[in-house]
């Protein structure tokens, strides 16, 4: 009987803790019982609450419960990747611990791995729900996303709840990076990726932990771990730095020349002034050039640094 991991990262959820258990054996467990074995491996996040003790207590009449202690409180992207690590089922749906992804969903998530699907996203069909502070701030980023990194589609209405296949789960545990996105690392390593829509419920009890400064977070890990090519900008700057000069120059020749066949009376001051802008543009131009040749090496040092594989070979047909 193949197994299903369920992964939750849990802070401070202990007003959820038996409200989840109860729900998950109610619209998952129960439904795939008889085809499927589970695991729920609930990460505790360093929690200041009662939230392990809980868990321990469930684990007497759950047995499918795997609680992980982390050592302290890492994040929710850390204590996921620890989930992917213990996890030891065919396939990993990581989903958070306060309800707000339908866990009803999951029996339609596995049937698509069914039929073949190795990663199933759960796609937000609306987000109404979030402010449009959020709303905007999440489209920009996914496009500047889409815009630095051609090749990987990272799709803008999907966190970590998906169903991932074993073989998925094993690239992605094989990445070295220490600072983790996931939602950017399953598009990286590929595979037949399917999605069902889903509409994201309000946190059923207790509060949020994602202060904007974690958002941030995220998103400057996620930029900074699909692409070096933000670091192209210091050489558009001296790409453009240049060509002013160039233009400059000519503006300030063209003066000179003017001012020498007495065509026009162009002042002292003038000169000088234009002259003084051609310097600073000048110094601006070589200034930015040494940096966009560093940012090359740069980009190279943090490319091989991270030591992601070059391609990934799903499997070699032969007759
Ligand atoms: N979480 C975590 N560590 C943290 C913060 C959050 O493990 O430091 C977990 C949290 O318990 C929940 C999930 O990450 O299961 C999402 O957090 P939350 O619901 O607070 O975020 P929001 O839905 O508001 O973005
Ligand atoms: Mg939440």
């Amino acid at each position: 009987m193949k197994k299903i991991s369920l992964v939750i990262p849990m802070y401070n959820e202990e007003p959820m803790v038996s409200l989840l258990i109860a729900t998950l054996k109610e619209k998952v467990l129960s439904v795939l019982k008889d085809k499927y074995a589970f695991e729920i491996v609930a990460l505790n996040d360093g929690s200041k609450d009662k939230t392990l003790e809980l868990l321990q207590e469930e684990q007497k009449e759950c047995p499918e419960l795997v609680i992980v202690d982390l050592s302290r409180n890492w994040g929710q992207e850390p204590a996921v990747r620890a989930g992917l690590l213990t996890a030891t089922g065919d396939c990993v749906i990581p989903m958070d611990a306060d309800l707000q992804d339908p866990p009803e969903v999951i029996p339609l998530m596995v049937k698509m791995w069914e039929d073949g699907f190795e990663v199933v996203n759960a796609v937000r069909v609306s987000r109404k729900s979030d402010t449009s502070f959020k709303r905007d701030s999440a489209g920009f980023f996914y496009r500047y996303l889409d815009k630095i990194s051609p090749k990987v589609k990272i799709p803008g209405n999907v966190n970590n709840f998906r169903l991932i296949d074993r073989r998925v789960v094993d690239e992605v545990n094989a990445l070295s990076e220490s600072n983790r996105v996931l939602r950017v690392e399953i598009p990286f390593v590929g595979f037949k990726t399917g999605a069902v829509e889903i509409v994201r419920a309000k946190r059923a009890k207790g509060e949020s932990h994602y202060p904007l400064s974690a958002m941030v977070n995220l998103a400057k890990n996620s930029i900074v771990n699909i692409s070096v090519k933000p670091l192209d900008i210091g050489l558009k700057i001296a790409l453009c730095l240049a060509i002013f000069f160039c233009l400059s120059g000519i503006v300030e020749l063209v003066m000179f020349i003017l001012r020498l066949t007495s065509v026009f009376n162009i002042g002292d001051l003038a000169l000088w002034a234009w002259l003084v802008i051609n310097v600073i543009l000048f110094v601006g131009t070589l200034i930015t050039t040494v940096l966009a040749v560093q940012s090359l090496y740069i980009g190279k040092i943090s490319e091989e640094s991270a030591h992601k594989p070059s391609v990934i070979i799903r499997e070699v047909i032969r007759k």
